[in-house]
């Protein structure tokens, strides 16, 4: 896929349909995979932040995630051709990993809230695998990154805010060959 940059990030010229149909692919393959979907916060916090930015150059799709960076990409006369939000993309992974019994990790959010997330998990994607799942409120990464790497899950979904997510991702994605993406506060939406 083309990239595009707006404000020194380097987006993906992909659509949602485009962005899903090639990550099924990828997950059937089982290819180790980092997606972001950057909203404006990100972009400006990764301007000054070189770290940051290096590990955003580091993901393999980076989409828009807000209408901002839209407009920004036709200011510049390059176009990108629709937002693809992390929520959005969340719940068609979720849908996938249900219709194809894949597996799915869950990272992130206080402890209510994930249990929260979990039942409704289970509840709207009864085939889907729970590879496992954890708080965000972890002291030490050790026992979560194991445990991640032993279920091994198509799917690791990283719900921990930015920027701490996409650090996250970026120092442990190796441990496995599965889908990374920092959801955010999806976790805190579909806990409802
Ligand atoms: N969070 C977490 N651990 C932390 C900090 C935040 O699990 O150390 C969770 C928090 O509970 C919430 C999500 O990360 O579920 C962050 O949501 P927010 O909407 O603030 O993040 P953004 O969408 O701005 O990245």
């Amino acid at each position: 896929y083309e990239k595009v940059a707006v404000l020194g990030v380097n987006f993906t010229k992909i659509t949602n349909r485009e962005l899903l149909e090639q990550l099924k692919t990828d997950s059937l393959n089982h290819s180790n995979r980092f997606v972001i979907t950057a909203n404006p916060e990100i972009v400006l916090y990764a301007r000054d932040n070189p770290e940051y930015l290096a590990i955003i150059k580091s993901a393999d799709y980076t989409t828009a995630d807000g209408i901002g960076i839209i407009k920004g990409a036709n200011i510049l006369k390059t176009p990108l051709p629709e937002r693809v939000t992390g929520f959005d993309t969340l719940c068609s992974l979720l849908e996938f990993a249900d219709k194809e019994q894949k597996s799915v990790y869950f990272l992130g959010a206080k402890p209510e809230t994930i249990k929260k997330t979990i039942a409704k998990v289970r509840h709207e994607y009864p085939a889907l695998k729970i590879a496992g799942y954890h708080d965000g409120y972890f002291k030490d990464a050790q026992e979560v990154t194991a445990e991640i790497k032993v279920s091994n899950p198509d799917f690791v979904f990283v719900a921990l805010g930015f920027p701490k997510q996409e650090f996250f991702i970026a120092q442990y994605r190796q441990l496995t060959a599965s889908i990374w993406m920092g959801v955010g506060g999806s976790f805190d939406v579909l806990a409802g």
